[in-house]
C-alpha cells in the first residue's frame, strides 16, 4: 500500500453506520460536493459521468479513479474546479464521503498534492460538515 493510500484510509467521516452504508445515489453526490466545496470556501462543478468529463476537461479518467479534479495548471486555474465522481467506485455515502473531500483537497489546495497536510484538511472538512439526520 503506497502511503497515499495509507493516508485516504485514515480519513474518517462522521456518519452514522446505517446512514453510511446506503447507496450514494446522483442526489447525494452532488450535494454533497457542494456541502464540501462551501466548507473548503469555494465553488465547484461536479460530474458523475467519464465522457462529460474528458469533453470538458481534454483529460481521460482510468476506470478504477473514484474520482478526479481538475483545476488548470499553475498560473492558470480555472475559476471553478471540476470535479469528476466515479459512481461504480463510491457506491455507498461512507465511502462517496472519503472520496469527495480527497477530490475537495486537490481542488482546494492543489498544490499540496498528496502530502500529509492535505489529507489533514480533508480531516478538516470531514469535521466541519454536518451529517444529515436521515
Ligand atoms: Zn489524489
Amino acid at each position: 500500500m503506497t502511503i497515499t493510500q495509507l493516508r485516504t484510509q485514515e480519513l474518517r467521516h462522521h456518519l452514522d453506520p446505517h446512514l453510511a452504508a446506503m447507496p450514494a445515489d446522483p442526489w447525494w453526490l452532488v450535494t454533497r460536493t457542494h456541502q464540501f466545496a462551501a466548507a473548503a470556501g469555494i465553488t465547484v462543478d461536479v460530474v458523475l459521468d467519464a465522457v462529460t468529463w474528458c469533453r470538458r476537461t481534454g483529460l481521460q479518467v482510468g476506470r478504477w479513479w473514484a474520482g478526479a479534479a481538475f483545476v488548470g495548471e499553475p498560473g492558470a486555474r480555472v475559476p471553478v474546479p471540476l470535479i469528476y465522481l466515479n459512481r461504480q467506485l463510491c457506491p455507498t455515502r461512507g465511502q462517496a464521503e472519503l472520496v469527495i473531500v480527497h477530490e475537495m483537497m486537490h481542488a482546494r489546495w492543489p498544490s499540496y498534492g498528496h502530502r500529509k497536510i492535505a489529507f489533514d484538511r480533508a480531516q478538516q472538512l470531514l469535521d466541519v460538515v454536518p451529517a444529515p439526520r436521515s
